[in-house]
């Protein structure tokens, strides 16, 4: 919808009438989340993609602010005190990740469509939260295939590895909760298929 305000600054979109949709990514761990969602980043500068919280330690090349806001136990203890995560959990036995839940609400009430990139558990607590939201489910084309790449990205130990493939067994049978299944056998593709649909129109009830 297009409208005119007093000042004659034209509005190419009506936040009260169309709010943008909110799409969340899911899937196994090392199935390509991130790079889909970086190829994304990269591409698709319309479409905003959350920042979440961790309390990981940083990677090499991570940026805090771009890839995770990386904060002290402390201080993710205050986020939840504080209600300010719209749904956090612990990955891997090892780290808390959350994700701020003004930003998104934010960016939806401007018409921005808005991505979650986050875990399984995160994904339900949003289905419970938001349940107009749309719910995508990464897969990777073979679990050989997801093996070999967990193993490839090689900046876990031995321990993390055998944690992630651990996680990875319980979180493929979860596709059926999902909306809609890609499968990651192009990141390139991948990504343009999930682009489509966080921009399909919202449909109010479920889509
Ligand atoms: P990594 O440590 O490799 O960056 O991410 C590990 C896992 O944490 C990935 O499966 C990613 O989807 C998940 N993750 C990242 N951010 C969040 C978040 O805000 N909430 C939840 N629940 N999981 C997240």
């Amino acid at each position: 919808l297009t409208g005119s305000l007093d000042t004659g600054v034209t509005m190419t979109t009506d936040p009260g009438d169309t709010p943008a949709r909110l799409t969340v990514l899911a899937g196994p761990t090392a199935v390509g989340k991130g790079t889909v969602a970086a190829d994304i980043r990269e591409r698709f500068p319309d479409i905003w993609i959350s920042v979440s919280a961790t309390t990981r330690k940083p990677r090499p090349n991570e940026v805090h602010g771009v890839h995770y806001l990386f904060v002290s136990d402390a201080e993710f203890d205050r986020m939840i005190a504080d209600g300010e995560l719209l749904e956090w959990a612990v990955v891997h036995k090892a780290a808390r990740y959350g994700t701020p839940r003004q930003p998104v609400l934010d960016k939806l009430a401007a018409g921005r469509p808005a991505l979650l990139e986050i875990d399984l558990q995160g994904a339900r607590q949003v289905r419970a939260t938001m349940p107009e939201a749309q719910f995508v489910f990464l897969a990777p084309p073979s679990w050989d295939e997801l093996v070999r790449r967990l193993l490839y990205r090689g900046t876990e130990t031995p321990e993390e590895r055998e944690r992630r493939l651990e996680t990875a067994t319980v979180e493929l049978a979860a596709e059926k909760e999902f909306d809609v299944t890609i499968v990651n056998a192009s990141v390139r593709e991948a990504a343009d298929q999930l682009v489509k649909l966080i921009r399909s129109p919202h449909i109010s009830g479920k889509a």
